[in-house]
């Protein structure tokens, strides 16, 4: 592979991954905040499965109280301040907005929300207290949005928590797979910071299943929740799928998380198998390390593209490419490990669309690894793991439920 990343400047690499969404300054948020109609049947609270009270948040920004409205963000949602930078608000609470209905812009809901967060995460202010101890304890497995989510709760009931985490760092895709442009690591460190700070114990470096087993934790704790997200990416299943320059997209996004810009290796010919929202993570984040080329290549046409068509419409506006109906036979290599192509078939044949770098983003398998039982009254279980793979908020909203019923098992009120 060929390296891209010497053509852009460290300040470029910077400006590339900057917030896509840069913050609101205080007066747009307030001038913002009093175009809200505040309705109240409050369509866009429906909208988000964490059913956070929008107008009221919204309400407290216009009065100028930015406390209040980011506890009620985060009463409802652990997670608000990682929502607020990474929801797909298009298809939740902004797509809900009545003033969709006026042709009118609706209400800028996640960036009203990033600022009533960013302000109490700023000043590092403490909104929320552990409960008194009722002498439970409660075992999560894994330390993303779906485990965290119902560690924070339980703690606040009262519930002694302690959380298994197979990774070096807690906050699963929050801290290693969300696009680098849209939630850095270190704010999704900081917001996890807040919940283990209710007095969460963290085991992290521990795989359950193989480093403990799952049922030690059912014997040693009064309940238990799994949320251990979705596995690996899928395998093509084609020739030349193991050479070297063939990355799948997860490992790739992570050593970009988890790296100065500069040390995650780029071709400058790259192919995104797949045309999910990771694919489309994959390739934008691809062309804004340095790629000359980043193209999209897929089996079916545009229309039936599974993302967003806001993030497709990102990809664009980068300079992806994108080949449509075309599905990959082989990876090709010069016979020195070097990948040249991708072999497609195409309706009109095979062609050879050259590139020296491969990244694999056709969707995450589910985790074999570990088993738990289904039907033990004690074992709960939350976020991508049980819902198939969603959104941050779908686990966080997965998480609070979840909470809520270890809590009514445990006899709490
Ligand atoms: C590339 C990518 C981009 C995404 N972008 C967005 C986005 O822009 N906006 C959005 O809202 N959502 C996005 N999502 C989806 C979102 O990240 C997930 O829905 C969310 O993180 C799910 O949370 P979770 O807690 O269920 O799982 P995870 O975040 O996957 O966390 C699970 C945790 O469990 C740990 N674990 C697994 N097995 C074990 C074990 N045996 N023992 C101990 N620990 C274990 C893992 O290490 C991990 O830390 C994206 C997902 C991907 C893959
Ligand atoms: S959590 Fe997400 S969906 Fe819910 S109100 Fe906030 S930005 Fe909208």
């Amino acid at each position: 592979m060929t390296d891209g990343r010497a053509l852009l400047s460290d300040e470029q690499l910077e400006r590339n991954f900057a917030d896509i969404a840069p913050p609101l300054t205080s007066d747009a948020a307030l001038l913002e905040a009093n175009k809200c109609l505040f309705c109240h049947d409050a369509p866009c609270t429906i909208a988000c499965p964490t059913h956070i009270d929008v107008p009221a948040f919204i309400k407290k920004i216009a009065t100028a109280n930015l406390r209040g409205s980011a506890r009620v963000i985060l009463d409802a949602n652990p997670f608000g301040h990682s929502c607020a930078r990474a929801c797909p608000v298009e298809v939740l609470c902004e797509g809900a907005c009545v003033l969709n209905d006026r042709d009118e812009q609706p209400i800028k809901i996640a960036l009203l929300q990033r600022h009533a967060t960013d302000y109490v995460l700023a000043r590092g202010l403490t909104l929320f207290a552990a409960g008194a101890p009722t002498g439970k304890r409660v075992a999560i497995v894994g330390a993303g949005p779906a485990g965290l989510a119902c560690a924070r709760d339980l703690r606040r009931q009262g519930h002694a928590v302690t959380v298994f985490e197979a990774k070096p760092q807690p906050g699963g895709l929050n801290t290693y797979g969300i696009a680098e442009y849209k939630l850095k690591a270190d704010v999704a460190l900081a917001e996890v910071r807040d919940i283990l700070d209710l007095g969460v114990e963290l085991k992290l470096g521990v795989t359950v299943g193989k480093d403990i087993p799952f049922e030690r934790l059912v014997a040693d704790y009064d309940a238990v929740f799994v949320g251990v997200g979705l596995g690996q990416t899928k395998a093509l299943g084609i020739p030349g799928e193991d050479l070297p320059g063939v990355i799948d997209a997860l490992t790739f996004i992570e050593h970009l998380k988890t790296h100065p810009y500069r040390e995650t290796p780029v071709g400058r010919q790259v192919v995104v198998i797949g045309a999910g929202n990771t694919a489309i993570d994959a390739v934008t984040q691809a062309k804004r390390l340095g790629a000359a080329e980043a193209t999209i290549v897929y089996r079916r046409g545009e229309g039936d593209m599974p993302c967003y068509h806001y993030e497709y419409e990102l990809a664009k506006q980068d300079g992806c490419g994108f080949r449509f109906n075309a599905t990959p036979l082989r990876i090709i290599d010069n016979g020195a490990g070097q990948i040249t192509a991708v072999e497609v078939r195409t309706p009109g044949g095979t062609e050879s669309l050259p590139c020296d770098m491969v990244i694999v983003a056709i969707g995450q398998g589910t985790r074999t690894e570990l088993q738990w039982p289904t039907d033990n009254p004690r074992v709960f279980v939350g976020g991508d793991c049980a819902n198939g793979g969603a959104e941050i908020v779908n686990a966080a909203a997965e998480g609070v439920a979840a909470a809520k019923g270890i809590n009514e098992f445990l006899g709490g009120a």
